[in-house]
Parts: structure tokens; sequence; C-alpha cells
């Protein structure tokens, strides 16, 4: 839609180009979500595009995924046959309710900010233990682990004006067994629940990582796959009633019936 609030868009080339950071001011990345719905508060863009950083950096530490790489280039990325895990970004790509038209634009890191329960790449980047890259304004950079950088539906760790720059998953983590299951109301519909598992094939660590039903992510570690109601008591203490989500993608009751099944299927699964 055409924002009639806007009067400036500005594409600095680096972000100690904008010195002042001013109410009325957002970063722009792939404008998904900016431009499908008034803005009344935003008066200036500034299009991080131009800061042109490189999508997406393998290494043998792991991949940094900058918050720019769009949904589509981390679907058609090539892992190394070793990251096993790898396999989840194909998955939670295809876990928006939304078209190629919109993955042809919506960066991870958009998607991240967003903050939404819903939001998949918050599912892949948390359950592979990812690294949040923040520059705050005029402040030296600073990490938040991915599951605490969303704090609640559409509120997450950022301050006024501070940059996702980028996300870091380690491959250790991406070197692990998966497990992931998702579901939706409706065909190709928003998540209501979106569970992944992982376990280290070395040292048996198991992590639960719970999204779309709750608020924000519940991330839950154990140093062996755990009894059935080990992970239920977990689940219960992590995630108690009122973190459920309640909109017209599913009701907390149902989310909540799914969290607890999906973990306990995950949980089977990893421990064979
Ligand atoms: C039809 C449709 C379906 C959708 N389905 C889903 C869905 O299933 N799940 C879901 O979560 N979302 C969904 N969305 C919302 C949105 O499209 C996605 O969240 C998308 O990933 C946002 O990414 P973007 O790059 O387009 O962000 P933008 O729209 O450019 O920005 C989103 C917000 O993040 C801020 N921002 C962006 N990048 C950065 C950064 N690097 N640092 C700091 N701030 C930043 C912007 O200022 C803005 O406030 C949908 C949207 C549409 C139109």
């Amino acid at each position: 839609m055409d924002l009639n609030t806007i009067t400036e868009v500005l594409r600095p080339a680096e972000p100690e180009a904008v010195k002042n950071w001013h109410s009325g001011y957002a970063w722009l990345a792939g404008g998904t979500w900016l431009f499908s719905e008034p803005q009344i508060a935003t008066h200036t863009l500034i299009d991080i595009e131009s800061f042109n950083w490189p999508s997406l950096v393998a290494s043998p530490e792991g991949l940094e995924i900058a918050a720019t790489c769009k949904v589509i280039e981390l679907d058609r990325f090539t892992p190394p046959p070793e990251w096993k895990a790898a396999q989840l970004f194909r998955k939670c790509c295809r876990s928006f309710l939304a078209s190629f038209k919109i993955w042809n634009e919506a960066t991870v890191g958009g998607n991240i900010v967003m903050s939404l329960p819903a939001g998949p790449m918050i599912s892949l980047t948390a359950a592979l233990e990812g690294i949040c890259k923040l520059w705050p304004r005029n402040e030296a950079s600073r990490e938040v682990p991915v599951a605490d950088f969303v704090t609640g539906n559409h509120a997450n760790a950022l301050a006024p004006g501070e940059l996702l720059r980028s996300i870091f998953l380690p491959a250790s983590a991406l070197k692990k067994n998966y497990a992931f299951r998702r579901f939706t109301l409706t065909h190709l519909g928003r998540s209501e629940a979106l569970l992944i598992g992982t376990r280290c094939p070395e040292r048996g660590e198991f992590v639960l990582t719970v999204t779309a039903s709750t608020l924000r992510p519940v991330q839950l570690r154990f140093e062996t796959v755990p009894a059935a109601e080990t992970l239920k008591n977990a689940l219960d203490q992590a995630a108690p009633f009122e973190l459920y989500l309640d909109d017209v993608h599913g009701s907390p009751g149902h989310r909540q019936h799914l969290t607890y099944y999906f973990a306990e299927q995950i949980r089977q699964e990893l421990s064979a």
C-alpha cells in the first residue's frame, strides 16, 4: 500500500551516516510488513539494503546470516552435508502465512524484529541456538541469543534506533539431529504451534524450542533426552497457561494441547 505519511526515504551507505535517531524514523528491510498497513507514526524510512551486507557467510565455525538476507536466499542455501539441521531452513521458510511473493522480499532480520509468535525465522534461529548481533546507536555492538531477543508478542530487546545486524548459527547446532512439528488451522495458514527439537549426536544433549503457540519462544535444555514426565513438568514450569497466545489462529487451550502433544512426539523421535 502507499504510505502517505512518509516524506523521506534515506539510502545511506552505512548506519553511522544516520547521525541522530528521531521518533518517526524506521529501518526499512524487505518492507513486507511496513507496506502492509498504515504507518501513521512514521515519516522517514531508512533502507538497510543499501548497506550491502553479504547475505550468508559460511565458515567452519557456523553460518552468519545478515539481517538483510532474503528468506528466498536462505531457502536456496546449499549447506555442507554435515550440517544436517540445515534441512530446517526449507521447512521454516515454508512456514509463513505467505506466498513466494513475500519470501522474495521479506528478510530474515525483518521477521525476527517483527517478533510475532508465528515468525518462522525466529523458530529456526532460536532452535539452532542463534546469536543476534545488535548494533546500538553510538555504543559497542552487543550479542543476545535469539531465544532471549523476543520478549513477547511484537516485543523484543531492541532499543529505539538499534539495528539487528546478523544472526550467527554455530556449526555445533547445525550438525545436530532434529525433529520438526507444525500445525496450522487452515492449509497454508499462520502457524498455531511450531516446535523444533534437536539432539547432539556426540553428547546426547536435547533442546526443545516452542514457538508460535506461546507469546515468546520457550526453550528447554536437557543433558540427554528426558523421560516423558520430566519433559511435561519442565513445560509446565516454563510455559504457564497465560503464556499461550489467544488469537483467530488458535485458542490458548488448543495451542497448549498441541505443544504437549508435539513435545512428546519430538521426545520419542529423538530418543531413537
Ligand atoms: C500476506 C502476508 C503474510 C505474512 N505472514 C507472516 C507469517 O506467517 N509470520 C510472520 O512472522 N510474519 C508474517 N508476515 C509479516 C512480514 O511480512 C514478515 O514478518 C517479514 O518477514 C518481515 O520482514 P521484512 O524484511 O519485510 O520487514 P519490514 O517490513 O521491512 O520491517 C519489519 C519491521 O522490522 C524493522 N526492521 C527490519 N529489519 C530490521 C533490522 N535489521 N534492525 C532493526 N529493525 C529492523 C522495521 O523497521 C519494521 O518495524 C506476513 C505479511 C504478509 C503481507
